[in-house]
Parts: C-alpha cells; sequence; structure tokens
C-alpha cells in the first residue's frame, strides 16, 4: 500500500528533559528534520515533562541548546507538556465516564510480585486485583484520599473499538521519504490493563502523547524502534478518544560498543560532552551520517 504524504506534513520531536542529549536523540532529530524539511513540511519540537522529579528546566535549556548547536530549527512557542495537565485530566475524565477507566489502589511491589507476565517494555502485566471492585468500596477509598491511579479496562476498550491498524512507513531511517507505507494489525492487548493516570501526576505518557499529537497536527510520528510497541496502544487510545491517526516511522536505535542501546542512564556520551571535547556540529552529523551536503533547501 503506497498513499502520497499529506500537503504539509507536521513532525515532531519529543524528548523527556531528564537528562542531555546524547547520539541517539541526535539521529533521532535529525532523521525527523531532515523527512520534514525535504517534504516540505514542519518539525516541531515538544518537551515531555511530565514527571515532577526527573524533569529539570536546565534539561529544557540544555535540549534546546544542542539542537541549535547541530544546526536545527522549529517553531516556537515549543509545546511543554507540564503546562497542559488539566488537558490530560479532562480527557481521563471523558474516558472514565464512558468506563474505559478504572481505579487502582495496587502498589508497584504488588503488581509486581501477582504479575501476570510482561508487557513490551519488560513490565509486570497487571493482573487485574482492582478490576472488579464494588463501586461503593471505590467510593469510599477515594472519599478517605487514598493514592489511586486509573488502568485502562483493555479487553473493553478493544470490544468497543474493534480490530485496529497502525500505518506505517517501514524501514525509516535517514533521508527516509514521507510517501510510501504500509500497514499492520495492532495488538494492544499485550499492553493489559495500563495505567493511564498516574498516581503522582493527572495523566501518563501514553494519554499525553496521543493528546498532543492530535493537537499539535501530528502526521507522521518518527521516532526509535524502542516506542514501536507502545504504538499498538496508542491507534487504540487514539480510536477511544476519537483522535485522527498519524503515520508512523520507528528508526533503528544506536548502539554502544557493548551493543547496548545508548541511554543517559547508561551515562552514554552527551552531546554537550562531545561539544566539550571539540567536536563539530558537522562531526556529528558526519559521524550519524548526514554530510553537510545533504541538507535540503529550506522550502
Ligand atoms: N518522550 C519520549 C522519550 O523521550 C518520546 C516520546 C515519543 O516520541 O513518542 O523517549
Amino acid at each position: 500500500m503506497s498513499s502520497p504524504a499529506p500537503p504539509h506534513p507536521i513532525l515532531r520531536f519529543a524528548p523527556s528533559p531528564n537528562g542531555r542529549l546524547h547520539l541517539g536523540h541526535a539521529y533521532s532529530a535529525l532523521v525527523g528534520w531532515h523527512a520534514a524539511r525535504a517534504a516540505g513540511g514542519t518539525w516541531l519540537l515538544r518537551i515531555e515533562d511530565i514527571d515532577p522529579v526527573r524533569s529539570r528546566p536546565e534539561f529544557v535549556a540544555g535540549i534546546e541548546d544542542d539542537l541549535t548547536w547541530l544546526g536545527l530549527d522549529w517553531p516556537r512557542p515549543v509545546l511543554q507538556q507540564s503546562q497542559r495537565l488539566e488537558l490530560y485530566a479532562n480527557a481521563a475524565g471523558v474516558l472514565r465516564d464512558r468506563t474505559f477507566l478504572y481505579a487502582c489502589f495496587c502498589s508497584r511491589k504488588s503488581v509486581a510480585e501477582q504479575a501476570d507476565g510482561r508487557d513490551p517494555d519488560g513490565a509486570p502485566l497487571y493482573p487485574g486485583t482492582c478490576r472488579h471492585r464494588p463501586a461503593d468500596e471505590v467510593v469510599a477509598r477515594l472519599a478517605q484520599g487514598e493514592p489511586v491511579q486509573w488502568r485502562l479496562a483493555m479487553d473493553r476498550a478493544i470490544r468497543s473499538t474493534g480490530p485496529l491498524r497502525i500505518d506505517f512507513i517501514p524501514g525509516f531511517e535517514r533521508h527516509g521519504r514521507l510517501e510510501a507505507h504500509a500497514s499492520r494489525p495492532a495488538d494492544p492487548a499485550r499492553w493489559g490493563d495500563v495505567v493511564l493516570v498516574r498516581k503522582d501526576v493527572p495523566t501518563s505518557y501514553h494519554l499525553s502523547v496521543v493528546i498532543d499529537d492530535a493537537d499539535q497536527g501530528i502526521s507522521h510520528v518518527v521516532r526509535g524502534q524502542d516506542l514501536e510497541a507502545a504504538t499498538d496502544l496508542h491507534v487504540l487510545l487514539q480510536a477511544l478518544l476519537g483522535l485522527p491517526h498519524p503515520v508512523y516511522a520507528h528508526h533503528r536505535l544506536l548502539v554502544d560498543s557493548s551493543g547496548e542501546k545508548l541511554a543517559k542512564s547508561r551515562g552514554s556520551q552527551s552531546l554537550s560532552g562531545l561539544r566539550a571535547a571539540g567536536w563539530t556540529p558537522e562531526d556529528v552529523r558526519r559521524q550519524l551520517g548526514f554530510s553537510a551536503e545533504s541538507v535540503p533547501p529550506s522550502p
């Protein structure tokens, strides 16, 4: 299957400001920026800072600084998820009113102990302990202010939407084009009853990301393969909330010399570190396969 790119594709790069960017982020940003530029589209930066503990303002500034240094540009203002918590809470309210969410009082520890297998990220699959709690018990526990998270009633959600498909661009890497795409069936069930509203913030990565992609008119989600499985859940949430489905393109992940995926948590060398060691933006681009001559002209 193949379909033309929309007249004005809109892409986004959506880092979480919990550390400095490394080469893997630079690859993702460059892949998206070049694809948008080549198609006469727009590339947006979005700051995914819903986590109040791990997100830090100095990392937001660092992200903008690193991307500018790399030679990338984007329209402003930049959407920052921490400014939109009320909006996400409202969407969760809609899902809750339609009984697609249920209250869960379980601790992380108890879920790990009773896990019913693993989700695609390797996290314990929720065994459904709170799924059928009597309404009066839930009301009483909520009234007492017990910490609560809200989970998606996956079976019910899938029954309501019926089978869904994901439009994607296979093998999307540097100089990937936005035109040709394929489609595959979505399999959200393997995520089980995921948390859509966390105990500490009135949203979750999965909920915020589908709302923002819709609000920003994202036509193509270009991101790493580590988020490919999350797409199955994202198209389900889009269907439940009546949001459009973007086309997805998941690029390869950069690995270090021991074959491990680059990660801030593993101390992978940051762009700012490379810069301090004397690397130029051209060195980074060349290292990632983007030569100076390959920059398409501005539309
Ligand atoms: N904020 C996510 C991350 O830093 C990316 C989300 C996305 O591209 O959908 O891994």
